[in-house]
């Protein structure tokens, strides 16, 4: 049994979850402990027993502890990038580039440490100096969904740590692999007993007990928007800051005169990659009707060409979904989207392979309006609609008619198309002649509308959550 990591100890429970890899349902990647409230309560304490000694360390003892992990990660990238695939599904090379990004965010807030700095301002009194400068918020509760689940943790736990907050992380029940590894490393990286906590198990239990934990200051969530709201509500409750990253449905806009293969590889990349499991998916593909035949021709000819099978065996361009309730979550709105008299074009159906796992065909629809659901839902699979336009004003208000704005995108030659989206298009990331999925670790990320709340993740942007400024007068 793979143990919760509680003030520096490894502690078993009663209950344990078993693991099992999406791509062979036969295969149980290990047992992990499930935490009890107690221990929910127990990891709270001991991480504001290390709150102390860790909001005091010097920037060079955070260095050399993010650094280490960083290292080892990255050391490390093949074998956690085997067990990342075989918990979560996504292929081998997908998942090896998700380790090493975890290892290159730790790298970068190991630097971000020493870089923290204030601002000296002179007053506008005589005879007075204002300093401004950050200091953690406390103890920081990290909520992660299964989809990034070592990505994720890792670029909310590096930045709370780097600024001196104490950490505890509850990972997805479906994903504690990557979470357990991350804690074992950051176990040997000389952080205080406390400073790092790991509980394990489901959301509504152990979830629902840290974020209510008044000890708790501030509550970095990833997940579905469902859930981010009640967490909202239950951190309003006391004033507990909270920071929100929810779902998404973005557009990519495809004009007549994009070059027709960047347009399908963006669009094959950012509808169906990680099984398309991945809040910057671009589920809506907003084509002019110019290019409209000749774009859906080509890219079903490529849906055709990709490989659904085993996340770890060479050659797969898609991997299983990551368990039976989405599987048949996404089955369900392909149905869905059948009634609503959308085409499906391509796909959709549930696939046998030589080992029992949730592969489906990745799945396009044509012919489909923005009003029906499956354009206004999150599905969180490998689904993608077209929406035919007739012109670039069109396909922009289309792009904007949405409860989400995490991400969107345009495929287009014209700079004055390109300029004009990027200014117009209402989501917290653009991206042209892109995936919409698939972002730089040192620049901020997040989205508007209902995908977002609080303050940006990543880069220099996650100091504005993990931190509070404190505004200092002197009379020397
Ligand atoms: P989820 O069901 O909302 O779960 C996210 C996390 O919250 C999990 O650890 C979950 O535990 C926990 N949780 C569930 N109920 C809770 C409660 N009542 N109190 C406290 N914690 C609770 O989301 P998911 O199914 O794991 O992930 C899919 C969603 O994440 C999608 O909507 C996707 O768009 C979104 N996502 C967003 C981003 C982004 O940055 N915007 C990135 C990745 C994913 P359990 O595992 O036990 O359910
Ligand atoms: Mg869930």
């Amino acid at each position: 049994m793979k143990a919760l990591y509680i003030s520096g100890e490894w502690k078993e429970s009663g209950t344990v979850y078993r693991n099992i890899n999406p791509s062979d349902t036969g295969d149980c990647v290990d047992t992990y402990a499930v935490a009890s409230a107690a221990d929910v309560t127990a990891a709270v304490a001991a991480a504001q027993g290390a709150l102390g000694e860790w909001s005091s360390s010097t920037p060079q003892q955070r260095f050399t502890a993010l650094d280490f992990i960083g290292t080892e990660i990255l050391d490390r990238k093949e074998e956690l990038g085997r067990l990342l695939a075989r918990e979560e599904g996504k292929t081998l090379p997908e998942a090896t580039g998700e380790v090493a990004r975890a290892g290159q965010i730790f790298k970068f807030f190991a630097g971000e440490a020493v870089r923290n700095s204030g601002e000296h301002i002179p007053s506008v009194r005589p005879g007075v100096e204002v300093d401004v400068f950050r200091q953690p918020i406390g103890v920081v509760a990290l909520v992660t969904p299964w989809n990034f689940p070592i990505a994720i943790p890792s670029w909310k736990a590096a930045p709370a740590l780097a600024f001196g907050n104490t950490v505890v992380l509850k990972p997805a029940e479906l994903t504690p692999g990557c979470a357990w590894a991350l804690a074992e490393i950051v176990s040997r990286s000389g952080l205080p007993k406390g400073a790092f906590n790991l509980v394990m198990g489901k959301g509504s239990v152990v979830g629902d007990a840290l974020v209510r934990n008044s000890g708790v200051a501030g509550v970095s969530f990833t997940g579905s928007i469902e859930v981010g709201r009640s967490i909202a509500k239950t951190c309003a409750d006391r004033l507990a800051k909270v920071q929100l990253e929810m779902g998404g449905k973005n557009p990519l806009v495809v004009l007549d005169d994009a070059d027709l293969s960047v347009a399908v590889n963006a669009a094959v990349n950012g509808a169906y990659f990680s099984t398309g499991q991945r809040c910057t998916a671009s589920s809506r593909l907003i084509v002019t009707a110019g290019i409209h035949d000749r774009f859906v021709a080509a890219i079903v000819e490529k849906i055709r060409s990709l490989k659904v099978d085993d996340a770890l065996a060479p050659g797969t361009d898609i991997g299983p979904v990551v368990d039976e309730t989405q599987l048949q979550k996404n089955l369900g709105y392909v149905e869905t989207g059948k009634k609503e008299g959308a085409k499906l074009l391509h796909g959709g159906e549930r696939l046998k392979r030589v080992k029992t796992g949730y592969y489906m065909t990745p799945a396009l629809f044509t012919e489909t309006g923005n009003a029906m659901r499956i354009n206004r839902e999150e599905i969180f699979g490998p689904v993608a609609s077209v929406i035919r336009v007739k012109d670039y004003d069109e396909a922009l208000a289309v792009a904007n008619d949405t409860p989400f704005g995490l991400t969107s995108g345009i495929c287009t030659t014209s700079l004055k198309y390109a300029s004009h989206f990027r200014t117009h298009a209402d989501s917290g990331m653009v991206m042209i002649n892109l995936p919409t999925a698939g972002v730089d670790y040192h620049v901020p990320f997040g989205g508007r509308k209902g995908s977002s709340y609080g303050s940006r993740e990543q880069g220099r942007a996650a100091a504005e959550f993990y931190t509070t400024v404190k505004t200092c007068y002197t009379a020397p």
